[in-house]
């Protein structure tokens, strides 16, 4: 593996790799790497040639009260993370090689962005599709992949992708959860263990509104309650959202059926955390995707992405 930090010896590497008709997979990461990542890394080494991992945190996507200096950082960690799951080229460009001067052209998906996460952050998903935009046009990816874990981001994205054309195809992996639900995430290293404790909530109220669909609860707004009621047994878990939306275009249901996601948000400590689930309902057929559980580093198998 190379760690790279200039945009120029990039383009120089994936130029070559698709002279030479290599595909090239591309992470967008910003690092501290947990299972969560590692299992978008491995997908991207099954079915592509040349592996980019970028290791960026974004300014751009962080308000001023949010935690960009305080996010949790371990460049070593995620060097030898990426190495063991090999990664072809770990991208780890400073603040000025990816913004030389401080851009007057950004990146804005309407209408996807309003709700859920964009409510409480509302310049977050700018910054996000920006610096993805600007990612893509420096790795020239034939495939990216991105977690299911941030529904709406992999919703931005793809949505971002298609609008402009780029010949890119977007690629969602499944949510990747610790042995006790909860979901993986960089910022859980925030949760002081009483915290840690209490946050499991959030994969246990989807877990109960999953079982009230399975049951056959279809009106959104009894969904919604299950959720929010769990939820409000843990002092230590102070709900931003939880909402029932369709998967598509993010916009609120009054009833489960086709393809919704159940998605919320919370303080926990320190930390804001998001989880979700997406449900399929066809008559009365249920599927419901709460991810995987993390997978023993030594198994051989890894989590299947879903081709969109
Ligand atoms: P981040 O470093 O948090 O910006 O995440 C980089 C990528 O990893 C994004 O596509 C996330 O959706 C994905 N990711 C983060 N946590 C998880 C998780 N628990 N399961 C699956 N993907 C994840």
């Amino acid at each position: 593996m190379r760690t790279i930090e200039r945009v120029h010896d990039l383009r120089d590497l994936c130029d070559r790799a698709r002279a030479a008709g290599g595909r090239v997979g591309f992470v967008p990461t910003m690092g501290y790497f947990h299972a969560g990542h590692r299992s978008l890394m491995r997908a991207a080494r099954a079915d592509t040639d040349l592996v980019v991992v970028s290791l960026f945190v974004n300014p751009l996507q962080f308000a001023p009260n949010e935690d960009l200096a305080a996010y949790p950082r371990d460049r070593a960690g995620d060097a030898a993370a990426a190495e063991a799951e090999g990664v072809d080229i770990l991208f780890a460009p400073t603040t000025d090689e990816v913004y030389p001067r401080p851009p007057v052209t950004t990146v804005r998906v309407e209408g996807l962005t309003a709700g859920l996460c964009g409510r409480s952050r509302p310049t977050h998903f700018d910054g996000v599709t920006t610096v993805v935009a600007k990612l893509f046009s420096m790795v020239g990816p034939s495939r990216a992949y991105f977690g299911r874990k941030d529904a709406q981001q992999l919703a931005v994205v793809r949505r971002m992708a298609a609008d402009l054309d780029l010949p890119v195809e977007v690629v969602g992996c499944p949510l990747v959860r610790e042995p006790d639900g909860l979901a993986m995430s960089s910022r859980n290293a925030y949760l002081e263990p009483d915290d840690r404790r209490a946050a499991t909530v959030l994969s246990r109220a989807l877990e109960a509104a999953a079982a009230e669909i399975r049951a056959g609860a279809r009106d959104a707004d009894h969904v919604h309650r299950v959720l929010t009621g769990l939820i409000a047994t843990e002092p230590r878990v102070q709900i931003d959202y939880a909402e029932v939306v369709a998967a598509d275009d993010l916009t609120p249901v009054t009833e489960i059926t086709g393809d919704v996601l159940v998605a919320v948000a919370a303080h926990v400590g320190r930390a804001r955390l998001i989880d979700n689930m997406t449900v399929t309902v066809h008559d009365d057929q249920v599927v419901v995707d709460l991810g995987v559980v993390a997978p023993d580093p030594s198994a051989p198998e890894s989590p299947q992405p879903e081709v969109v």
